[in-house]
């Protein structure tokens, strides 16, 4: 089957510009850094591509129809900087491509090389401008190296969530880094017959209708995963304490039982502390609601820094929260308790005319123990022994 490369070209490069824009347009402001990256990089290697069809499909020709004043800058900069400014651009869009990634999938190793190789490959490109194997060599290795570590950056994900898009980028990324390297090895190697990008040299027609394949479903890929770091937000904000960054009410009675149950199952240690603020109504009262958001704020925080990854916190009322430690002794939560005690203290001193403190229950898991409500209603029970006998203290359920 005869195809006619110069027609596949347009077409590749009409079908990345249109779908580049019209993402962007779906994507309307605000995205997050790693939406606006992926944008960016689809944006870029369009503008790319777009460039390289206008040259390389009129040659020398298109230039005669710019105005005088341009065209003789342009050919008194030299042929270089057209191509070149092309291949930069498919370096820069690869490298957005990573940030997305690092965004969606958290940190990945591969940050300054990546940014080196992007640097690199259009300099290198321009400077071996006159010498065709050096500069097509040097390029699609560095593109094909660059591309090859995208796709080691798709293997890794930060959570079971991260779906099947990943395996899209990967597969994109890995078949253009064959072709790209074919392409380096051909320009390098076997000039004679692979005189240029454009000739309708088996890779070339190939490539460019991989090119084709792996830009509608990178597009895709890029949308399913804009569509999943959406649904991640929403259950963040469906399950979180806005004001405390605590898990909510909702979060906790969800999470809390299969907790509890895991302790029980396994025999582990398990405790649970019930914490209330003291007198926080004056704080309200006195200085106003702002302010006991503050406070509220301020607390939630000092819980956050102290715990670990295992335990669980919540706010569960207005200023009643409840933290369940697991493979935590009663001696170790009294530690942690005393521990969060006296770091909220010290965060409060920094604004003098608040003094707030906190009461606390603690239960620990003993064998009688069989159902979460019940253990709650121990810890409850210490903690209104703690009101009672003064605030400002932990009472032990034993
Ligand atoms: P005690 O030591 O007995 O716990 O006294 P208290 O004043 O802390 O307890 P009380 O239950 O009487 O009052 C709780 C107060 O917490 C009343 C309510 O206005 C305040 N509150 C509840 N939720 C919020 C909130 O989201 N923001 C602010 N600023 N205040 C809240
Ligand atoms: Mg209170
Ligand atoms: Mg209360």
């Amino acid at each position: 089957m005869a195809l006619d490369f110069k027609t596949l070209l347009v077409v590749n490069a009409v079908n990345l510009i249109l779908m580049a824009f019209v993402l962007g347009a779906i994507m309307r402001n605000p995205v997050s850094a790693a939406a606006a990256s992926a944008r960016a990089s689809l944006v870029v290697q369009a503008i790319g591509w777009a460039v390289f069809m206008v040259t390389s499909i009129w040659g020398a020709r298109w230039s005669e129809a710019l105005p005088e004043g341009i065209f003789h800058v342009y050919h008194a900069l030299g042929l270089w900087w057209i191509p070149t400014f092309s291949v930069a651009c498919t370096s820069v869009s690869i490298w957005l491509m990573f940030r997305a990634l690092q965004g969606w999938l958290g940190p990945r190793h591969g940050n300054w090389t990546m940014l080196s190789l992007a640097i690199l490959t259009p300099l290198g490109y321009a400077l071996a401008y006159d010498n065709y194997p050096v500069r097509v060599g040097w390029s699609n290795t560095l593109l094909a190296m660059q591309l090859l570590i995208v796709c080691i950056a798709t293997l890794r994900p930060s959570s079971d969530r991260a779906g099947g898009w990943r395996w899209v980028i990967f597969l994109c990324a890995l078949v253009m880094a064959g072709f790209t390297a074919a392409r380096g090895i051909l320009g390098a190697f076997y000039t004679q017959e692979y005189p240029s990008f454009t000739t309708p040299h088996p890779v070339n027609v190939l490539a460019l209708l991989a090119t084709n394949v792996s830009l509608v479903l990178v597009n895709l890929a890029v949308l399913v995963a804009w569509r999943e770091e959406a649904e991640a937000q929403l259950r963040n904000h469906a399950y979180t304490d806005a004001l405390t960054g605590l898990h909510n009410r909702h979060h906790w009675e969800l999470r809390a039982p299969a907790v509890f149950d895991a302790a029980i199952r396994h025999g582990n240690d398990l405790s649970l502390l019930a914490l209330d603020l003291d007198f926080f109504k004056r704080i309200n009262d006195t200085h106003g609601h702002d302010e006991g958001d503050q406070v509220l704020t301020l607390f939630g925080q000092t819980i956050l820094e102290n715990l670990r990854s295992s335990d669980l916190a919540a706010r569960i009322g207005g200023e009643e929260f409840v933290i369940l430690l697991p493979q935590t002794d009663q001696q170790a939560a009294r530690q942690f308790e005393a521990r969060l005690r006296s770091a909220f203290l010290r965060n409060c001193e920094r604004d003098p005319l608040l003094m707030v403190n906190f009461s606390a229950g603690l239960a620990s898991l003993r064998e009688v123990d069989t159902a979460l409500t019940a253990f709650l209603a121990r810890a409850d029970r210490a903690l209104y022994r703690a009101k009672e006998a003064g605030r400002g203290r932990l009472e032990v359920d034993v």
